[in-house]
């Protein structure tokens, strides 16, 4: 038998491991310096407004700022100047390299480091940065996945540096380093990231936006962008565990597990006290994401066990997409270094919640202010009405293509559970907005408050609701206020997929507002009010099968839907292919936001991750139930085996009962592990124009089952082998143990 068991080493250390770092909380404030005024050093590593200010000579520093608010073009002269400025400010830190950071559609954040160093030929070296290695940057990166848009021997890529995302400085124990955000493109312009989306979509976005306002009389100077305030659950489990468990290790999630005695049935862990350790570890995010200028905002306890949330405040959506990369890169890094690990998967653990990524959504500018706030007179409650339609009618048009931004085998298995919102794309408006709405479209509108008539833009409309009533956590996209909140996003996931689609979606809605309201008006602006309510009347008629306050959870809804004709994707295989649908290449081909070649490559690479990673998992769970579970069982038999055969040799009467449950349990266990193995190996790359997608398709109807079987045996094996002989932490210890 083994002498080394890896699951009780790891329980003995974090008992002690425990111990230790609530010491270490209790000495951390004096020790770390946390008792500094944090608005003294907020944002300190960012090449911010200040820094600019600064360390750019007056001109220079206006040309940028006018770049960065207007949205207009970097004047080549001044890149010299800034790069110059930025490598003097991050020197003068402490910094020796920079790294153009990018984000590759892999969904994380990529960077390669240059030295600032130049040999000076005379065998010493200057420290160089221009502005051409500030403003594009050349990386091979030719290994990322770009979906068959670049092959490798045009490997050649392009950095560009986005100027509405601020340079900053990472720290580490090895020295600082400046990074500059960037867009990642192939040499012909094809967009290789998640970044370069974004910045096109908004600028379709503003356009169509601004057509809007101006028949409201307002003349944006200022670009009309998208928000996102990005909310982040994750969990913390100690490092130990993940180092005994193949499955945490290397696909994030625990491929098996019997469900622990207690889950989160008491809700007590909700919002309950932050436990030390953990305080510990949120405090050191915190600080060091202050420094890089992320507003965090909130932190607390979620509702799983050793489940938390940390939230920032919301800012431009493209920085929020940024802002929520450097989180998980902090979140991640942090927790190592506390001696625990950060997971970030949809569903690590399954019977208890899995974790999200809320994307809370409006628009507008500092200028016009936030455009989904109903505001206090009746000419902003017109405004709001046609920006609140728009979004209904676009997300009834596009719910497909929304769902497919949210698609990956690890959300599919959060998606629909018993937490998180079904795959069906519905909109939470409250009562009183829909009651507000549905008046329009029978033609009565008799207000919501004081039952008196009303006319929109004639002063007559009472105040609409700002606050929708009742919360509604069963829907993916709710209306809450003053935006929309979209749960469907994946906590491990880029939120940018979302955003862009959004951004995209909604474009297309507003485009169709302003020329219906301008083919209603002929110019009369006197007749707006009138053909505001046209609008809202035809959205009504025509798309208002999307609104749904009801429970989203429940079996009657998915029934409902489907008469509804809302489409149903509970998998990210036909989820994906949504990409290549003839109305959604129209859609982005329309904005520019992406070629009909670009959403290909993202199709294809969404197929791709799915099998690879269910793939993956199958070759994980045939190793540990072959070399982990299988053995502990036999082993357990063994013992029950020989004792049997010692009570019968001594003529004690035992029963066999235990022995022969737990063999039938062992054969059905076997067979499912040669199922499973059958099918994992049968397991190829379809040859053929969509041998991608049949491959995936495959995946998710042989593998998959197979491995839900395997597991419902090995799970079974676990609540009876005897503990010391099982070689896997338990939920128990893993969730509880902190
Ligand atoms: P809850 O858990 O109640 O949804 P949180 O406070 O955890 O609320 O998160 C709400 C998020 O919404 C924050 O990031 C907040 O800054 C963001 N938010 C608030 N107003 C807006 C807005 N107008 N546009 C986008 N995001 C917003
Ligand atoms: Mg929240």
């Amino acid at each position: 038998m083994s002498s080394f068991n890896a699951r009780s080493h790891a329980v003995h250390s974090v008992a002690t491991n425990r111990r230790d770092a609530e010491h270490l909380a209790g000495a951390l404030p004096a020790e770390a310096g946390s008792a500094a005024d944090p608005t003294e050093y907020f944002g300190c590593n960012v090449f911010d407004d200040k820094a600019m200010r600064r360390y750019l000579p007056k001109n220079v520093y206006k040309s940028l700022r006018t770049t960065i608010d207007l949205g207009r073009r970097l004047d080549p002269a001044v890149a010299d100047v800034v790069a110059n400025a930025m490598k003097t400010w991050a020197m003068e830190r402490g910094a020796d390299h920079y790294t153009h950071v990018f984000y590759p559609l892999t969904g994380l954040t990529a960077e390669k480091h240059d030295s600032f160093l130049d040999p000076d030929g005379k065998g010493g070296a200057i420290a160089q940065f221009g502005g051409n290695a500030l403003v594009q940057g050349e990386a091979d990166g030719s290994s990322f996945p770009s979906g068959g848009l670049r092959s490798t021997f045009e490997a050649r890529g392009y950095t560009a540096w986005d100027v509405t995302s601020p340079a900053y400085l990472m720290e580490s124990p090895a020295g600082m380093v400046l990074c500059i955000p960037t867009v990642f493109l192939s040499w012909t312009g094809i967009a290789l990231d998640k970044k370069t989306p974004i910045l096109r979509s908004n600028q379709a976005l503003n356009q169509q936006a601004a057509r809007v306002l101006r028949l409201f009389g307002v003349e944006p100077a200022m670009p009309i962008v998208s928000n996102g305030g990005l909310e982040q659950e994750y969990f913390l489990i100690d490092g130990t565990f993940v180092s005994a468990r193949p499955d945490l290790l290397i696909a994030g999630r625990a491929i098996f597990g019997a469900h622990p005695p207690k889950g989160q049935e008491f809700d007590d862990q909700y919002y309950g006290v932050i436990p030390s350790r953990v305080l510990a570890f949120m405090a050191d995010v915190q600080r060091q994401l202050y420094r890089l200028g992320v507003p965090v905002k909130t932190r607390h306890n979620e509702v799983a066990p050793s489940q938390y949330e940390i939230a920032p405040t919301y800012e431009t959506g493209n920085l929020a997409c940024d802002h929520n990369q450097l989180i998980m890169t902090v979140l991640r890094k942090t927790a190592r270094r506390h001696g625990m690990s950060c997971l970030l998967h949809e569903k690590p653990f399954d019977c208890i919640n899995g974790s999200g990524k809320h994307l809370n959504y409006s628009i507008g500018s500092p200028e016009v202010g936030n455009l989904f706030a109903p505001g206090d007179n009746p000419h902003e409650n017109a405004q709001f009405l046609v920006f609140l339609c728009s979004v209904i009618r676009a997300l009834h048009r596009h719910a497909g293509f929304l769902r497919a931004s949210v698609s990956s085998a690890s959300n599919d298995r959060r998606l629909g559970g018993h937490e998180a919102p079904p795959a069906i794309m519905s909109l939470f408006l409250g009562d009183q907005l829909t009651d507000v709405l549905e008046q329009f479209r029978s033609g009565h509108v008799t207000g919501s408050a004081g039952k008196r008539l009303m006319n929109v833009g004639v002063d007559t409309l009472p105040p609409l609701p700002a606050d929708p009533g009742d919360r509604n956590r069963t829907s993916p996209f709710a209306f809450v206020g003053n935006r929309f909140e979209f749960r469907a996003v994946g906590s491990s996931m880029s939120a940018s997929d979302a955003l862009v689609v959004l951004n995209t979606m909604l474009t297309e809605s507003l485009e169709f507002a302003a020329d219906f309201l301008e083919n209603y008006m002929q110019g009369e602006s006197s007749k707006l009010g009138e053909a505001v309510q046209k609008f809202i009347e035809k959205v009504m008629e025509e798309d208002s099968a999307v609104i749904f306050n009801g429970n989203g959870y429940s079996e009657v809804w998915q029934q409902e839907a489907e008469r509804r004709g809302l489409p149903n994707y509970p998998a990210t295989p036909d989820a994906v292919t949504v990409y290549s649908s003839p109305e959604v290449v129209e859609l982005c081909e329309k904005y520019h936001v992406f070629s009909r070649q670009e959403l290909k490559a993202r199709e294809d690479i969404g197929l791709e991750q799915y099998l690879k990673t269910v793939h993956t998992e199958a070759c994980l769970a045939i190793r540990m139930a072959r070399t982990q579970i299988y053995p502990a069982a036999i082993r357990y038999r063994q013992e029950l085996a020989s004792s049997a055969a010692s009570c019968a040799s001594l003529g004690i009467p035992a029963s066999l009962d235990t022995l022969k449950e737990l063999s039938d349990i062992i054969a059905k266990f076997e067979n499912a592990l040669h199922v499973l193995e059958g099918r994992n190996a049968a397991l190829a790359w379809a040859p053929g124009e969509d041998g991608l997608l049949a491959s995936a398709r495959e995946a998710l109807t042989t593998v998959i089952p197979a491995m839900e079987e395997l597991r419902r045996w090995a799970d079974k094996l676990e609540t009876r082998v005897a503990d010391n002989l099982w070689p896997l932490p338990s939920y128990l210890e893993m969730l509880f143990m902190k």
